[in-house]
């Protein structure tokens, strides 16, 4: 095996809770919902539908959130949609609402980094999402609460600093499908197992991100993360 293919097996993402401690979970896909905000929604004067939309990250896009992440530097704008995380710990198949809770490890923050120039390409032409969601280091990701912390995921906020001003400014309160429901309606297409991580949508605020920009995310009262944007060279 050449040292680049060694390289590329020491994975440089594993699970950890929010003090740092690595989580005994493997490192799976990463479902996304989009459309799941109505702010974001009018922001990109998107057309929806009634079935929610979901979309798929490799684990190959699962990159620690801090110090500081990727992205790359030649495919046009790179834009932030902070999102709710969630780390799922058991299978989940075909289930309700109600059985979600008892899966779920925790709760974190994440990118949903978004190459949003070549995704107006792909859209226009009709055609899947993957290169411009799914490419490796989209999905910078910070430490999980444990689920036990927080009594209710639907009375979270959250937000983004860039450069000392706010972009992003998220209150799960206001998710159009609720985590549990999100969650039962992916699994009714896809089986989830342990160490899969759900991202549950972005609120407005959606926009390019720059080589040494200066990330602030929150999510009150549990995580404060700081990080820096590097070009890809
Ligand atoms: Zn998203």
């Amino acid at each position: 095996m050449s040292s680049q293919q060694q390289n590329l097996l020491q994975q440089s993402y594993y699970h950890q809770d929010h003090q740092g401690q690595a989580i005994e979970l493997p490192v799976g896909k990463v479902i996304c919902i989009g459309q799941n905000y109505l702010d974001h929604i009018q922001e990109m004067n998107s057309k929806t539908a009634p079935d929610a939309l979901f979309f798929m990250k490799p684990s190959t896009a699962l990159v620690p959130l801090a110090p500081s992440f990727c992205i790359p530097a030649t495919r046009g704008a790179v834009h932030n949609e902070t999102e709710l995380a969630v780390l799922i710990k058991a299978p989940l198949k075909k289930v309700a609402p109600e059985a979600v809770a008892s899966a779920v490890w925790g709760y974190s923050l994440a990118l949903d980094l978004t190459l949003r120039d070549v995704q107006g390409q792909l859209k226009q032409l009709g055609r899947p999402w993957e290169i411009a969601k799914a490419f490796d280091g989209s999905c910078p990701i910070a430490g999980f609460v444990p689920q036990h912390l927080i009594a209710d995921p639907q009375a979270l906020k959250f937000s983004l600093q860039v450069n000392n001003e706010y972009r992003q400014q998220g209150n799960t309160e206001l998710m159009i499908r609720s985590v549990y429901q999100m969650i039962s309606e992916m699994s009714q297409h896809f089986t989830l197992m342990p160490g899969d991580i759900v991202l549950t949508g972005t609120p407005a605020g959606v926009g390019p991100l720059q080589g040494n920009d200066q990330l602030l995310l929150t999510l009150a009262p549990w995580l404060q993360i700081d990080s820096q944007v590097r070009l890809e060279n």
